[in-house]
């Protein structure tokens, strides 16, 4: 069900160090997203590199995206392959994201995947709209990340679509860390008939 749906929200190492957790859920949480699951680890690097590759596209998406973004700025990238580029990013996010601790938080409600995802913003920050959590509460883009050889510190990692979520929240998450409970807003946001309003 649409209104079911889940996503997995990681706030990385960096939106951690910068005492950002609690402005962070804030934001999902006042959209009517409803936090199901919640919990804060230090992942290890074979647990990075399984979340990054669940999605079996992931390699060449995120090169391909790389390119096209060094190229929409009239840059050259690193390299023309997008596999060699994913290659190199990921094993700077193992670096990065087992730097310290990370907070993992289910979210669930109608569009959960792209409600996440538009308020959390695009991957580089430097590009991200104003008003999303990486347009609005840091500054990294493609070109420093890359001279300095790093991942782009974006604070975030939300999933992509309803079905890499079912596999990363697998992946977080026993399946009695995600509870099952009714809030009030609930009814607000999804009954039919708002007749229970009125006395
Ligand atoms: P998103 O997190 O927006 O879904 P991707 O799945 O494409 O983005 O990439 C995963 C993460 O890898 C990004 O959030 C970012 O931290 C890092 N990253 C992606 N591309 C690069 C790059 N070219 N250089 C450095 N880090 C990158």
């Amino acid at each position: 069900m649409l209104k079911d749906e889940k996503t997995l929200v990681v706030v990385k190492p960096d939106g951690i160090q910068r005492s950002l957790i609690g402005e962070i859920v804030k934001r999902y949480e006042r959209s009517g997203l409803k936090l199901v699951g919640l919990k804060m680890v230090v992942p290890t690097a074979d647990f990075v590199r399984q979340h990054y590759t669940v999605d079996p596209e992931w390699f060449v998406k995120t090169g391909t995206k790389t390119i096209e973004s060094y190229k929409k700025k009239g840059k050259t990238p690193l390299s023309e392959d997008p596999l060699k580029i994913t290659e190199i990013v990921l094993k700077n996010l193992i670096k990065f994201m087992t730097a310290g601790p990370v907070v993992a938080m289910v979210w669930q409600g109608m569009h959960a995947v792209g409600v996440v995802r538009k308020i959390t913003g695009g991957t580089e920050p430097l590009t991200s709209d104003v008003g999303t959590i990486r347009g609005d509460l840091t500054l990294d883009s493609y070109e420093a990340s890359d001279t300095d050889g790093r991942a782009v510190r974006n604070l975030i990692h939300a999933s992509g679509s309803a079905e890499e979520a079912r596999k990363e929240i697998a992946l977080w998450f026993k399946p009695e860390e995600i509870l099952n409970y009714k809030l009030a807003n609930d009814a607000i946001l999804y009954d039919v008939n708002l007749d229970s309003i009125l006395e």
